[in-house]
């Protein structure tokens, strides 16, 4: 990334649509870059041992708060972990974990990935762009560029875990990481509801189309129990996550419970005090998730 500014056309990106002219028997300059940005890519990637790719049909399922909490509870289990939000038209990891600084670079260094804390690594788009309150129009190849430039040009170091948070749907930001990250594996959110649901068929045939593994599902604001009488109320439904799971034949990881105080958590940015409240009922969902994710 060689310049901040909040226009992407503005921002000198390696040209990943170049074609080689003519037959003149030399290698095009792009052609030499590009072949110099995939053994990069393959030394940053050879450094992590997992790639997980979190995905949703639709937005507003929670997925960035999953991406997000699981990778602070990985690394609060002395795990080292990677966040890559490559939700370009609207990252919320920073949000989330209210981060307000960009990524770390010393004069004549690599450029490091934002340190949210020793084991939790950070790079989201908002971290680059100047001013995060403008809207971005990004054009397919410009996103496709951005985000290999994330892996190829940013000093991720040894790493347990790589976690990516993608955009809701189908488009070019999964595609990219599928095809940048070949040992990508998916994980699913869903909620209950069939409405969700629909959505989540697409996601696994997106997954099946471009043979990107698929972890497993989880299924997100699955029932609230109230805190008067405990008593349990399925607001979207519930077991909605296992029954699709078992129909298309993936693996169902496990059920986070609603919780209103990740609704405030999440807004203060402050998810990482929430996360260390052990005797929670979503801490308690989120650590089974996370036991079947170091399984597998
Ligand atoms: P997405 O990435 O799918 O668009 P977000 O992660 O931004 O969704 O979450 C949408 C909203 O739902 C946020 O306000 C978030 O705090 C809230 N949320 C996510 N998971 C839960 C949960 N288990 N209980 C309560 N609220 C949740």
């Amino acid at each position: 990334m060689e310049e901040k500014n909040g226009n992407p056309d503005e921002i000198t990106l390696r040209n990943a649509g170049e074609k080689v002219p003519g037959n003149t028997g030399k290698i095009a300059p792009a052609n030499i870059e590009r072949m110099e940005q995939e053994t990069l890519i393959k030394e940053k990637l050879s450094n992590i041992q997992r790639k997980i790719l979190v995905m949703s049909g639709k937005g507003g399922v929670g997925k960035s708060t999953v991406a997000a909490y699981t990778a602070l509870m990985l690394s609060q289990k002395g795990k080292k972990v990677g966040l890559l939000d490559v939700d370009l038209h609207g990252p919320s990891i920073p949000r989330l974990l209210n981060i307000q600084g960009g990524l770390e670079f010393q004069e004549g260094g690599p450029l490091r990935p934002h340190s949210f804390s020793e084991n939790l690594k950070v790079v989201s788009m908002e971290m680059v762009l100047g001013d995060k309150d403008t809207a971005v129009i990004w054009r397919g190849p410009l996103k496709i560029s951005a985000i290999k430039q994330f892996i190829a040009d940013i000093e991720w170091g040894a790493l347990d875990y790589l976690i990516i948070d993608a955009p809701p749907g189908t488009g070019d930001e999964p595609l990219t990481v599928v095809q940048t990250i070949p040992d990508a594996k998916a994980l699913i959110v869903t909620t209950p509801q069939e409405i969700s649901l629909a959505d989540v068929r697409k996601s696994i045939n997106f997954c099946r189309q471009v043979n990107l593994r698929i972890l497993g599902l989880v299924e997100n604001m699955s029932g609230f129990a109230c805190p008067h009488c405990s008593e349990k109320i399925n607001i979207f439904g519930s077991g909605g996550g296992s029954r699709m799971a078992k129909q298309l034949e993936v693996p169902m990881l496990g059920e986070i419970p609603i919780n209103p105080e990740m609704v405030d958590m999440g807004d203060r940015g402050d998810l990482s005090v929430l996360a260390e409240k052990d005797d929670l009922e979503i801490n308690k969902a989120y650590k089974k998730i996370l036991d079947e994710i170091e399984k597998k």
